[in-house]
């Protein structure tokens, strides 16, 4: 907050406070008007009967009383009247004794009741604090003001300089080339509105997290550069009731007036949630703010020269009514990058980061298939830090490989207790893998198979393709099913009882049995038939949503051939293993002892060659 916004709040809280002062000032001076007599004194008169004469006001306590051979009748206020009435018993029933002759004149009146005034003050406490709080909300969304604080907070600062440039962004050539639209109007918006062209308002981008959705919008603004706005959807959660909308409000206002701008809305899912979902209600607050965005999008023209991007991987849960026309109805998907946009990747972040020699960027963007930018970015930081801790000037193809099995799979968990059964089981487990691997031609090459824990995985069997090939051949995907059995089938013929840890592996290879059959049309059977249309992007979500367009007897059809393409591919995984039970035993061996074997080592293992004495 600066200085500025900081003595407003000051002056409106030192406002308040003397207000406050003033309301109790005046309501203790009202109820002041006791002269300097204490309730002691008075009681001592009583007791004395001293008393000839008195009235008491039952409501506020006042009491007026004139002691004997006085004139002047005097007034007291008495601080509680049940207390009074009982500390005067005695004076009232013994007073005709003790002075027979004298009449005791007692009042009990109930003129004015000024006890209300104290049961008010906190009414008025709160009603001030009301109109505080109100004012201030009215300034947040009025703007404007000097005072504007709050909501408003960072407005000033709402152009974001974090922009960055094409270049920076590797690998989404395509995502570059339908933005690259959007900037050439930014830049000359003439151009577009002479000729009538409606250019887009809004622009979704869809993606896994780490792609570089957020990288991309920064891009455009630094392309085109024009002011950027930006605001991540959480920013909005957690934000006072009503200052969701009135922030959108101030953002699309600021927005116009820096006109050719980009609006930015990083996480929109946050408030873009389908309204009326959600449980229990509560959810006006995002509701609001939804709909003065929909509300500020319908606003403007295309010839306002406003784009507002807007980045989400769940576009599955936004709200329908923003992809209708005229509002996100352009849509890009930011995807994983394949090979070659990984080498891009790895180039553009290892620029400041000297490499060995033995370091070959394209041989790791083969192995990190599925990693997205934040991945790789995250990679080669993470090598860079073991080549420092090491203190290596350069980063080494070690350190790589550390890395990329770190962010994988969690760093190694060197300390966690394993006992003996676990890393023998394990080590089988993963031998299984690797020696399927081996054996079936279309598996990708071993290149390191370990028993040392990381993160959920026991142990690890990584294998590197040699392309990146986007075409899988039915045999590829049989064999990929019999090398995921490969674990579980090695437990049961070497240590004849099978465990949890494979679960993971027979989901994997049952889905793939499955998308066979529904997908990709491999099953004689059920024939060259897509089942089902499921929707590619998986990471949008939408997995609860199959539609299904079959019957509950292709269903069951479904079922039988998935099974029977796991059961022979049970069968053939159980052949290779138990064909190679001799080399299986060995690598188990070999990796209880050393935890770990590298490619070249376990190819040597595999050709029969003796890399190390076996142990038992
Ligand atoms: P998202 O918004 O999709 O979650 P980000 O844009 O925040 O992803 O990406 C996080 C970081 O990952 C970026 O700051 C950038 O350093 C890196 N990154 C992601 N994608 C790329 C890419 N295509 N090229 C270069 N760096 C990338
Ligand atoms: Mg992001
Ligand atoms: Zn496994």
């Amino acid at each position: 907050m600066t200085p500025r916004k900081n003595r407003g709040i000051f002056t409106y809280i030192l406002i308040l406070l003397i207000s406050l002062f003033c309301i109790y000032f005046v309501i203790s001076k009202l109820s002041d008007n006791s002269a300097k007599t204490d309730y002691t004194q008075i009681i001592n008169y009583f007791d004395d009967y001293k008393v000839s004469y008195y009235e008491l006001d039952l409501g506020s306590g006042e009491l007026i009383y004139q002691l004997r051979g006085e004139e002047k009748k005097q007034k007291f206020n008495v601080p509680n009247v049940d207390i009074f009435l009982k500390d005067t018993e005695n004076y009232r029933t013994e007073y005709n004794e003790k002075y027979p002759k004298e009449k005791l004149v007692q009042n009990y009146i109930k003129i004015t009741d000024r006890t209300w005034l104290y049961s008010l003050i906190p009414v008025l406490l709160t009603v001030v604090l009301g109109v505080f709080i109100l004012y201030f909300m009215m300034k947040q969304s009025g703007g404007g003001s000097k005072y504007s604080s709050f909501g408003k907070a960072n407005l000033k600062n709402q152009i974001d300089t974090r922009t960055a440039t094409f270049k920076q962004v590797a690998g989404a050539d395509e995502e570059k080339r339908e933005l690259e639209e959007i900037v050439d109007f930014l830049k000359h918006p003439r151009k577009y509105t002479d000729i009538g062209a409606k250019i887009p308002k809004g622009v979704l981008l869809l993606g896994p997290p780490g792609t570089g959705k957020t990288l991309l919008a920064r891009a455009v603004a630094g392309e085109a550069g024009c002011p950027f706005f930006s605001i991540s959807g959480s920013d909005f959660v957690e934000m006072f009731v009503g200052v969701g909308a009135s922030r959108v409000r101030d953002l699309f206002e600021q927005a116009k007036k820096h006109a050719p701008s980009i609006i930015f809305i990083d996480e929109i899912d946050a408030v873009g949630r389908h309204r009326g979902a959600g449980l229990g209600g509560g959810h006006d607050e995002r509701e609001q703010t939804l709909n003065q965005l929909l509300v500020e999008m319908d606003g403007f023209s295309g010839s306002d020269s406003v784009i507002v991007i807007a980045a989400t991987n769940r576009r599955d849960i936004l709200d329908p009514a923003l992809l209708r026309p005229g509002r996100f109805d352009r849509q890009i998907v930011v995807g994983y990058p394949d090979v070659k946009g990984r080498e891009d990747i790895l180039m553009v972040h290892a620029n400041n980061k000297p490499l060995a020699p033995d370091v070959d960027l394209r041989v790791i963007a083969k192995t990190t298939q599925g990693f997205t930018g934040a991945d790789l970015e995250n990679l080669l930081n993470e090598a860079a830090l073991l080549a420092a801790r090491n203190n290596r000037m350069s980063i080494t193809e070690k350190d790589i490989e550390e890395a990329t099995i770190k962010v994988i799979a969690g760093p190694e968990k060197k300390s966690r207790i394993v006992t003996e059964r676990d890393r023998k089981v394990t080590a089988y487990h993963e031998a299984g893998h690797a020696v399927a691997a081996y054996n079936l031609p279309t598996q990708d090459k071993v290149h390191q198979v370990t028993i040392i824990q990381r993160g959920m995985a026991a142990g690890l069997t990584i294998t590197r393709p040699d392309s990146d090939d986007m075409h899988v051949s039915r045999n590829q995907m049989r064999e990929s099913i019999i090398m995921l059995l490969g674990g579980r089938v090695a437990e049961e013929t070497f240590l004849d009882d099978i465990c949890t840890g494979a679960s993971n592996d027979i989901e994997r290879a049952t889905n793939t049995a499955r998308s066979m059959v529904t997908k990709y049309g491999f099953s004689n059977k059920l024939g060259t038939v897509v089942y089902g249309s499921d929707n590619d992007e998986v990471f949008l979500g939408k997995d609860y949503g199959h539609t299904r367009n079959y019957s509950e007897a292709v269903a069951a059809q479904i079922d039988e051939e998935v099974k029977n393409i796991i059961e022979k591919a049970y069968s053939d995984c159980k052949a290779i293993i138990q064909a190679n039970s001799e080399k299986m035993h060995t690598l188990a061996n070999y990796l209880l002892k050393y935890e770990k074997i590298d490619g070249a080592d376990f190819e040597r293992l595999m050709k029969g060659e003796n890399i190390e004495p076996v142990v038992n």
